[in-house]
């Protein structure tokens, strides 16, 4: 089961001063939804999807996913799959390698069943034709779609997004919102996206977290933000009327 549980989770970067990048946020994403979570620069948004990949130690609170507590969890072994902001791809491997790579090396999968797994997901991102290239020799757009294939080949009862669109010009950012949102109809997958474009997250979203100052402002679907923010903050930074 793809259900995520957050659970009066903090963060606090050591340091002089220290940071606390995360105050005590606690939610529930249900199997799958599609969630946002949504705020301005610095407001502990990829820390937050970074604690749930298992990527950032957390200093407080509980996680969990399905039912398992997933603290001090090994990220491969968490059942999520994570796309970043700058793609992360190997530059010294073809794409096809790049997707399967990340199997190889944590599953026992036959090598022909990776493979059919790269072709399907190939198939589903329209990246078949740059399989042999390496990430240099594709587009933005291309490594993007590359990207999120290495994660639909893990077949991950969670997706977790680190503001994916953000290096794609205005117009590719657009479609490939469409394509995210069709990916995550199709296959069903509990998708944990982070953005501070609000308009994509009110577009894309079943519901919306907001978050300031590594606070949980408000959560819910994109309407019940829009019509009833609960405060200043959320009703600024969403356009509601005032
Ligand atoms: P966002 O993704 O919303 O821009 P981040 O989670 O990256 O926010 O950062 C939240 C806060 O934590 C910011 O003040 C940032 O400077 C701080 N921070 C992030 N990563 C680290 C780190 N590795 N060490 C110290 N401070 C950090
Ligand atoms: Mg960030």
């Amino acid at each position: 089961m793809g259900t995520v549980s957050i659970e009066n989770v903090r963060k606090v970067y050591d340091g002089d001063p220290e940071v606390v990048a995360v105050d005590d946020v606690s939610f529930e994403i249900a199997d799958g939804e599609f969630l946002t979570i949504v705020g301005p620069s610095g407001s502990g948004k990829s820390t937050l999807l970074r604690m749930i990949a298992g990527l950032e130690d957390i200093s407080d609170g509980t996680i969990r996913i399905g039912d398992r507590v997933v603290n001090g969890v090994q990220p491969q072994d968490r059942d999520v799959a994570m796309v970043f902001q700058n793609y992360a791809l190997y530059p010294h491997m073809s794409a096809r390698k790049n997707m399967s790579y990340g199997l190889e090396l944590t599953t026992d999968l036959p090598d022909e069943k990776i493979q059919q797994r790269v072709k399907e997901a190939a198939e589903m991102m329209g990246v078949t034709e740059q399989l042999d290239k390496r990430p240099g020799n594709l587009s933005g757009g291309q490594q993007q779609r590359i990207a999120t294939g290495r994660a639909i080949v893990r077949e991950p009862s969670v997706f977790l997004f680190d503001e994916p669109l953000s290096n794609l010009d205005a117009k590719l950012r657009l479609h490939m919102r469409t394509e995210l949102q069709q990916l995550q109809d199709k296959l069903g997958t509990t998708t944990v996206y982070v953005t501070h474009d609000q308009e994509e997250a009110m577009t894309m979203s079943d519901r919306i977290a907001v978050v300031n100052g590594g606070q949980l402002q408000q959560i819910g679907t994109p309407e019940e933000i829009y019509d009833e923010p609960r405060n200043l903050f959320v009703g600024d930074f969403v356009g509601s009327p005032p």
